[in-house]
């Protein structure tokens, strides 16, 4: 764990050890909690898993929620915030979870524990993976740097770098990260795809593996705890597109979902979320393109005072999967209490976040 993962994992230890979530009143300035999960599923064990901060265990989400539920937060459907949020009714102890992507592993890992809490969801689907046509790049880095001990792209990306130990695969893994959501959509596009060929990764295939199909998704949206949202049409960093584009990309999706589930998404999940993704501009299109609500993965509780098209989330980060930990992170009162003083744990809390 980095350096700056154990000094979050210290600081609240620290706050937990205080039981400062007890202790601090919860207030009358929110309407709940936005969650934000990925990857439900078992451990790998793999040695590098430069994603893990977007995978928790179905054993821990099922603890986190039964200990939530024991603690008297209520688990509400997305829409249900929304409108206390609008109506400005204070519920501080309410919690929304929402999925980002579509990953096939909600539905058989994360659906039954949503299940056994009836805990309400949100999957903000995007239709570029459900077509297997956009592809998942953190995933292909992943499995590139893992079986590889150089990384290259002839004319395209950052220079070749070593990828032999642990530590040059994850310098590698940030290097390429940071250059790909530096670039145009369609330089990173061709960087990926001639990453893919080079190291005979098919990109197709790993959509496939990891994300539902149309069918599958339509069985999940049929499920009465679950909600669609969406969440773009192949998952660009939007901040780098035309504002034409940008709607497009938003609109489209939403259209697409519409089409093929039934029902338009009234809600839509930024990709990535954070601040070289998205912000005021991006904000603004959301609402043009006519959804009710957008979230980014800025953390924090929904206050009254917040933009309905920039709403925060608190991701239930994979390096942190120790209930009491997460109790702590998503205690009303510290978030309440924190908005000067635990400005780093609430940036850090995000955690690495690439969807
Ligand atoms: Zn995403």
């Amino acid at each position: 764990m980095s350096l700056r993962h154990q000094g979050i994992h210290l600081a609240l230890r620290m706050l937990a050890l205080m039981q400062a979530d007890r202790l601090l009143p919860s207030g009358s300035d929110s309407a709940g909690a936005v969650l934000t999960l990925h990857h439900v599923r078992p451990d790998s064990g793999a040695a590098f898993q430069p994603n893990a901060g977007l995978c928790v265990q179905p054993e821990f989400l099922d603890a986190l929620l039964g200990r939530l539920a024991e603690t008297g937060r209520r688990f509400v459907p997305l829409s249900k915030i929304l409108d206390d949020f609008e109506a400005g009714r204070a519920a501080p102890e309410q919690v929304a979870i929402t999925l980002d992507d579509g990953y096939r592993d909600n539905l058989e890992e994360a659906l039954p524990v949503f299940r056994r809490h009836d805990a309400f969801f949100t999957l903000f689907a995007c239709p570029g993976f459900c077509d297997r046509t956009a592809p998942l790049w953190w995933e292909a880095l992943e499995r590139i740097l893992a079986d590889n001990q150089v990384i290259a792209a002839e004319g395209h990306g950052p220079p070749e770098m070593a990828a032999a130990t642990l530590e040059e695969k994850s310098q590698a893994f940030t290097e390429w990260s940071v250059w790909l959501l530096r670039v145009s959509e369609g330089e990173a596009r061709a960087a990926v795809e001639a990453l893919a060929a080079r190291y005979g990764l098919d990109l197709a295939a790993l959509a496939r593996e990891l994300v539902m199909d149309w069918d599958e998704l339509r069985v999940l949206a049929a499920e009465p705890l679950a909600t669609i949202g969406a969440h773009t049409d192949t998952h660009p960093a939007l901040a780098r597109l035309s504002p034409e584009r940008a709607l497009e990309a938003m609109r489209s999706s939403a259209d697409r979902l519409e089409a093929e589930l039934g029902e338009r998404p009234g809600c839509l999940a930024f990709p990535y979320g954070t601040p070289v993704a998205v912000g005021e501009r991006e904000a603004r299109i959301a609402k043009d393109a006519g959804f009710r609500a957008a979230f980014t993965t800025r953390p924090g509780m929904i206050r009254f005072d917040e933009n309905p098209h920039f709403l925060p989330r608190i991701s239930v980060n994979g390096l942190y999967q120790e209930v009491r930990l997460q109790e702590v992170l998503l205690s009303p009162g510290l978030w309440r209490a924190g908005r000067g003083a635990l400005s780093g744990v609430r940036r850090l809390s995000g955690g690495r976040v690439h969807q």
